[in-house]
């Protein structure tokens, strides 16, 4: 599902280097990356997407290479291929809960939103206990709400990999529980891959691999 090699990665600015030699992972495969603050796990998460690309090396995911793609190829196959848990959320404020969770089909003309498409938002949005809370927007959320919305929006369009970065960071123990099984329920039942930003070690058991970044942390870094 995603393989990538020789991968090199810096900002156009700052000193930040992310290097990784090799690192696959496979289909329907569930991964958490752990590792500490700063240490690039957004980053690849982002270069897993196309969100941003590498200076040099490949990036395959589901079977398409990300680094070879146009800026709107990558758009697109965002859309089919990929959903996304940001760590900021990035919600939209003037949207409510329900049509947040709705994006996705709002934004591409590839996903139909059809009646069927709704009625999965609604009982996925009461799965992890936002029923009450379809119609109320954003600024009226707490933290936690909000985590609950983006991990809904990702999920609905069904697709075969889910990114999600820290997708538990904001949640109490009850709603971390229904967050997890939302996201590893959905992996099984679609045989969709799921790789997780976590700093969480008591979930790290759910995980079929955990992927330590203390590891792509360059020699220079360890050294520091
Ligand atoms: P993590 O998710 O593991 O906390 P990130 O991938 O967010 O780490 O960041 C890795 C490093 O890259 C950090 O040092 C961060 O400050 C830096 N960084 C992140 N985004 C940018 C950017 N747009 N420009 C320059 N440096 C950045
Ligand atoms: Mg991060």
């Amino acid at each position: 599902m995603i393989s990538i090699s020789n991968l090199e990665f810096h900002y156009p600015s700052g000193d930040f280097r992310l290097s990784i030699p090799d690192l696959t992972i496979g289909e329907g495969e569930t991964v958490a990356f752990i590792g500490p603050s700063g240490s690039g796990k957004t980053t690849l998460l982002n270069l897993i997407a196309g969100i941003v690309t590498p200076a040099s090396g490949t990036v395959i995911t589901a079977g398409s290479s990300i680094d070879s793609m146009s800026d709107r190829e990558r758009r697109a196959f965002r859309v089919r291929h990929v959903g996304l848990v940001f760590q900021e959320f990035e919600l939209l404020e003037y949207l409510s809960v329900l049509d947040n969770i709705l994006l996705p089909y709002r934004i591409s003309p590839a996903l139909e939103l059809t009646g069927a498409v709704r009625r999965r938002a609604v009982a996925l949005a009461e799965e992890v206990g936002l029923a009450s809370l379809l119609d109320r927007y954003p600024e009226r959320l707490s933290q936690g709400e909000r985590q609950r919305v983006a991990v809904c929006r990702a999920v609905l369009p069904q697709p075969g990999l889910i990114l999600a970065d820290e997708p538990t960071g904001n949640l109490d123990p009850a709603n971390k529980t229904k967050v997890l099984d939302i996201l590893f329920a959905f992996a099984a039942n679609q045989g969709s891959t799921l790789v997780a930003v976590t700093h969480d070690h008591d979930i790290l058991d759910r995980f079929d691999r955990t992927i330590d970044f203390k590891a792509y942390q360059s020699t220079a870094d360890v050294a520091a």
